[in-house]
C-alpha cells in the first residue's frame, strides 16, 4: 500500500511541534486478542494523550482507520489522511483520545505478527527506529517529545506479554482473554517503546550490584530471555545471562548511574530488519542470535557485542536522547565503540577489537567512499533520510572517531565526563554540543578543532609507506590532510613466528604530508598498528612480499586484521591484482585461527571471483576458488569453508556431485564439520542455482526441517533454478506479493540473483529502472529498500544507471541515494576489472 507524502516528517515541522506542544503522558490499550486469526488485518488502539499547548497540531498514524476523536471528552471530528490525525484549536492543558485500529505488520515495521509454522502459533513485536510507532498507536513521532507510557494490551490467556516496564495488574477480559496493565513507563520517546505479545519461552535470571543503586544501596535486576517456544531447545540462555551480568557489572563501574528501567528483559524474535534495537527494559534481538546450528566464535563474540551494544544505550540514547535524528550517531557510535570495549573487557571475547579494527571499519571505509558519504554529524532533513543513515558512517566511522577521541581525551577523563553528561541530561535531549561540553570541562581540552576535523568532514585517508626514502630512510605518507596518529610496527621472525620487534609513533599533521618513521628497515612494516586512527594503509612492496608467503605466521591477530584489510583495500582500490589476493587467502586462511578474520577473507574472496576478476577470467577462478574451498573443507577447515564453499558452488558445478554425496550421506561428513540445517539448505541452493537439484530434492529436505527458517530457505533454494519461467515468477512475487514478509522477500531476492546465470535475468533490466519510483512509492521504505538493492543489475555498464539518474532529477532523495551507491559499487567492480586485465 502506498502512504501519503505527509508520513513523511521534517526536521522543520517536528521542531516547531515541539516548541508547540507539551506532552506529559500517554496511555495506550492495545488489543490484540484476535491476532491468531489470519483474516484479521488489524486491531484496535486506543490512545488517551495529556498534552498542553494552543493552536492546531497533529498526532502521527499510519494505521487501518480512526474511528473517533475526542478532546476532553467531547467528540470533534476526525480529520485523517492516512498518515495525520489533525487536532485544532487546543487551548491549555487538554486530554485527547484517539481511538483507531492499527495494521498488522508484515515488513518487520511496526507490530509484526509471525506464524510459527512448526506449531502454528502466533508472535507479535513492536519495532519501531526511526518512525514506526505511529503504525501502532497515534503518537507525535519524534524523539525530543519524551513522556511516561502507560500500557495496557489485552491478548490471549496463556501469552506472554511483556513491555518496557513489569506489569502492575493482570485481569480477566472475557473469555480466553486476558488484559495486562504495565506500571508506567519514566520519559521516554515514542521509538523506543515497546510490546512483545505471544507464547514466547521464558528464561528467569537476576543481576545484583552490592552498592550499584541510588545512594550506593545495592540494586536488583531481574532479567528475562525469551525466544519462541519452537527454538526453545537452541536457547544458550545461561550464555546469553552471563554476559549481560557482566555488561551490567562494567556499565554501573564505568557510569556510575545505576540502571533507571527496572527489569531487563531481552527477547530474541522472527523476522527482524536489524539486529537488535535498544527499548529499554525490553530489548529486541534478531532470532539469528539464537544458534539453532553450528556457529563459530565469531558469531558468539558479535552477539556479545551486540548485547553489550543495547545495553550501553540504556544510559547512552534511552536515559539521555537524541533531539533529532542528525546525532542519532552520537548515540550509536558511543554504543558501538562501548559494546567493543565492554566485550574486550568484561567477557570472555577479549579479542573484540580484532574484528573491530577489520570488519567494522572496513564497512565505515566503504561507505565513506561512495559518493553519498556524508560527515559524521549530518544534516538530516527528514525521516526518509533518517531512515537511510543507519550506515557504516553513523555506527562504524563515528566508533572510529570515538575511539580516537579516547586517546585523545584520555579514558578516564572520556567516562568522568560521560558520567557528568548522564546527570546533567538524564531524561532530557540532547546535541553534540552537550557531550563536547561535558568531554572538554572533564579534560581540559578544547575539542573544537578535533569536531572539526573528523566529525564535520567526509573521506577516508590512505597511509602508504616507503622503506627507501630519498635518503634510504622509512617514511609514511598520507592523503587527506588531517592529522593522524599511529602507530608502526617493525615486525621481523622469532622463530617460525613472525612479531613485533619494534613500534613507533608517527605523527603525520597535515602539511607536509609526510613523515620520516623511526624504524629500521624490515621484512614486514605494519602501519596503524594497534588501530589507533581511521585510514586505510597500504603495505610497502617488501612487505607485500613478505605477507604473500608469511601472513599466517604474524602471531598478533590484530596486526593480521591490519594487514587483511590493507591487501582488500587494495584490491577495491585497483591497486591488487584480485588474483593475488586469492593466492593469499588460497595460502593463508587454511591458517586464519580468529573466525571474525578467516570469515572475512572467505567472503572477500567470493567477491574477488564475482566481482573483480576479468571477465574473462571469471569461470576459471571460480573453478579454482571452489577447488580450494572443496579442499579446506576435506582436510578439517569446518563451518567457515563449508559456507564458502556453498557460496562458491552455486557459481561452479566442478563438485557438484560430491556436494550431492555428502547431503544424502553416501559420502562421509569430514572432520570437523556439522551439517546443520541452514548449512545443509545453502549447500542445497547452491545445488539448485547450478541445476543438479530439483524441486523433489527441496521438497524432501523441507519435509526434514519444516521450521520458519527451513521454508524460507526452500522459497530461495526453488528461486534459484537456472530456469527463466522461475525468474520470471520469483520477480513477479517480489514486486507484486504484498503478503509476502520481509524475510520472504529477502529469500525471492537471494534465489531471483543466484547462480552465474546473469543472461536468465538480464532481460528484466530495463523493467528495474522503469518500476523504481513505483517501488519506492508503493511499498514501505523497509521493503523497497530491499527490492531496489536487491534486484539491481550487476550489468556491464553503468549506462543505464546514468540514464536514469538523469532523467530522475525530482525522485525522493533516499531513492537516489540508494541507485547512487549500487551504481558506484557496480562502476567499481568494472573499473577493478579493466585493470586486472
Ligand atoms: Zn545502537
Amino acid at each position: 500500500m502506498s502512504e501519503p507524502t505527509t508520513a513523511n516528517l521534517t526536521r522543520d515541522e517536528t521542531a516547531a511541534r515541539s516548541a508547540q506542544v507539551t506532552v506529559h503522558g500517554y496511555r495506550v490499550e492495545l488489543d490484540v486478542t484476535g491476532a491468531p486469526d489470519a483474516a484479521a488485518t488489524g486491531f484496535p488502539s486506543t490512545v488517551t494523550v495529556e498534552v498542553e499547548g494552543d493552536g492546531d497540531t497533529w498526532l502521527d498514524f499510519l494505521g487501518e482507520s480512526v474511528e473517533a476523536v475526542r478532546v476532553d471528552g467531547a467528540a470533534v471530528p476526525v480529520e485523517y489522511d492516512g498518515a495525520r490525525v489533525a487536532l485544532r484549536n487546543l487551548r491549555g492543558r487538554s486530554t485527547v483520545r484517539v481511538e483507531a485500529t492499527g495494521r498488522y505488520s508484515r515488513s518487520g515495521e511496526g507490530l509484526h505478527r509471525f506464524v510459527d509454522p512448526v506449531d502454528g502459533a502466533t508472535y507479535l513485536y513492536t519495532q519501531y527506529e526511526p518512525a514506526d510507532c505511529r503504525r501502532v498507536f497515534a503518537c507525535f513521532e519524534q524523539p525530543d517529545m519524551k513522556a511516561p507510557f502507560t500500557f495496557e494490551v489485552t491478548a490471549p490467556e496463556g501469552w506472554e506479554v511483556i513491555s518496557n516496564r513489569e506489569a502492575a495488574a493482570t485481569e480477566q477480559a472475557g473469555p480466553g482473554a486476558v488484559r495486562v496493565r504495565f506500571a508506567p513507563t519514566l520519559p521516554i520517546p515514542t521509538y523506543i517503546t515497546a510490546v512483545v505479545a505471544g507464547p514466547y519461552h521464558r528464561v528467569d535470571g537476576e543481576w545484583r550490584g552490592v552498592g550499584a543503586g541510588p545512594g550506593g544501596a545495592d540494586l536488583t535486576v531481574p532479567l528475562g530471555v525469551l525466544c519462541r517456544a519452537s527454538l526453545a531447545q537452541h536457547l544458550d540462555a545461561d550464555a546469553i545471562l552471563e554476559v549481560t551480568r557482566q555488561g551490567l557489572d562494567f556499565f554501573h563501574d564505568a557510569f556510575g548511574y545505576p540502571y533507571p528501567w527496572g527489569k531487563y528483559d531481552q527477547v530474541f524474535v522472527p523476522e527482524y530488519n536489524l539486529g537488535a534495537m535498544e527499548n529499554p527494559g525490553c530489548v529486541t534481538f534478531t532470532e539469528k542470535y539464537v544458534f539453532r546450528g553450528e556457529a563459530t566464535r565469531a558469531q558468539y563474540e558479535a552477539r556479545a557485542t551486540t548485547i553489550l551494544h543495547e545495553m550501553a544505550h540504556m544510559w547512552f540514547g534511552d536515559l539521555v536522547t537524541m533531539r533529532w535524528w542528525d546525532d542519532l550517531w552520537l548515540k550509536e557510535s558511543f554504543a558501538d565503540y562501548m559494546g567493543t570495549l565492554a566485550c574486550a573487557e568484561a567477557t570472555e571475547f577479549t579479542e573484540a577489537w580484532v574484528a573491530f579494527a577489520e570488519r567494522r571499519k572496513a564497512w565505515a571505509y566503504r561507505q565513506d567512499q561512495l559518493p553519498t558519504t556524508h560527515p559524521v554529524v549530518a544534516d538530516i532533513v527528514d525521516l526518509e533520510a533518517a531512515k537511510l543513515n543507519f550506515d557504516g558512517i553513523t555506527y562504524a566511522k563515528g566508533a572510529a572517531v570515538l575511539k580516537q577521541l579516547v586517546a585523545y581525551v584520555g579514558r578516564e577523563a572520556f567516562f568522568e565526563g560521560s558520567r557528568r553528561y548522564f546527570r546533567a541530561h538524564a531524561y532530557g535531549n540532547t546535541t553534540l554540543t552537550d557531550l563536547l561540553a561535558e568531554l572538554s570541562s572533564a579534560s581540559g581540552r578544547d575539542l573544537d578543532a578535533w569536531a572539526r576535523a573528523w566529525l564535520q568532514t567526509t573521506g577516508v585517508a590512505t597511509l602508504t609507506l616507503e622503506q627507501d626514502g630519498p635518503s634510504g630512510e622509512v617514511v609514511a605518507a598520507q592523503s587527506d590532510g588531517r592529522p593522524h596518529r599511529f602507530g608502526a610496527g617493525r615486525y621481523d621472525y622469532d622463530g617460525d613466528a613472525f612479531v613485533r620487534v619494534e613500534r613507533a609513533d608517527v605523527e603525520l599533521t597535515g602539511t607536509p604530508q609526510h613523515a620520516p618513521v623511526p624504524l629500521a628497515a624490515a621484512p614486514l612494516i605494519v602501519l596503524n598498528d594497534d588501530d589507533l586512527t581511521y585510514a586505510k594503509t597500504r603495505l610497502d612492496a617488501r612487505s607485500l612480499g613478505t605477507v604473500e608467503s608469511g601472513l599466517s605466521r604474524v602471531a598478533d591477530p590484530l596486526a593480521r586484521g591490519q594487514i587483511w584489510a590493507a591487501l582488500w583495500n587494495a584490491v577495491r582500490d585497483g591497486e591488487l591484482d584480485p588474483a593475488r589476493y586469492l593466492a593469499v587467502v588460497a595460502r593463508h586462511a587454511p591458517g586464519e585461527t580468529n573466525t571474525a578474520l578467516l570469515a572475512s577473507a572467505l567472503a572477500n574472496a567470493d567477491d574477488a571471483v564475482n566481482r573483480y576478476v576479468p571477465e574473462a577470467d571469471r569461470a576459471r577462478r571460480r573453478g579454482e576458488w571452489l577447488d580450494t574451498a572443496w579442499s579446506a573443507v576435506q582436510s578439517g577447515g569446518g563451518l567457515p569453508w563449508a559456507r564458502a564453499l556453498a557460496g562458491a558452488a552455486s557459481v561452479a558445478d566442478g563438485r557438484a556431485a560430491g556436494i550431492r554425496a555428502l547431503l544424502d550421506g553416501s559420502a562421509p561428513v569430514p572432520e570437523g564439520l556439522r551439517l546443520d540445517p541452514d548449512l545443509r539448505w545453502s549447500l542445497w541452493t547452491a545445488l539448485a542455482a547450478t541445476g543438479h537439484a530439483g524441486p523433489a530434492d527441496l521438497d524432501s529436505e523441507l519435509a526434514a526441517d519444516d521450521t520458519a527458517g527451513g521454508r524460507t530457505a526452500h522459497l530461495r533454494a526453488l528461486a534459484a533454478r537456472p530456469d527463466p519461467a522461475v525468474k520470471r515468477d520469483a520477480r513477479r512475487r517480489i514486486l507484486e506479493d504484498e503478503s509476502l514478509t520481509n524475510d520472504q522477500v529477502d529469500a525471492l531476492i537471494a534465489g531471483f540473483r543466484a547462480g552465474r546465470r546473469r543472461d536468465l535475468i538480464a532481460e528484466y533490466d530495463d523493467a528495474y529502472f522503469a518500476g523504481l519510483t513505483g517501488v519506492w512509492r508503493g511499498r514501505s521504505i523497509e521493503i523497497a529498500r530491499r527490492i531496489v538493492l536487491g534486484l539491481f543489475p550487476a550489468g556491464e555498464t553503468t549506462d543505464a544507471v546514468e540514464g536514469w539518474l538523469a532523467a530522475h532529477p525530482d525522485a525522493p532523495g533516499a531513492l537516489r541515494r540508494l541507485v547512487i551507491e549500487q551504481g558506484d559499487h557496480l562502476a567499481r567492480a568494472i573499473r577493478v576489472r579493466g585493470i586486472g586485465r
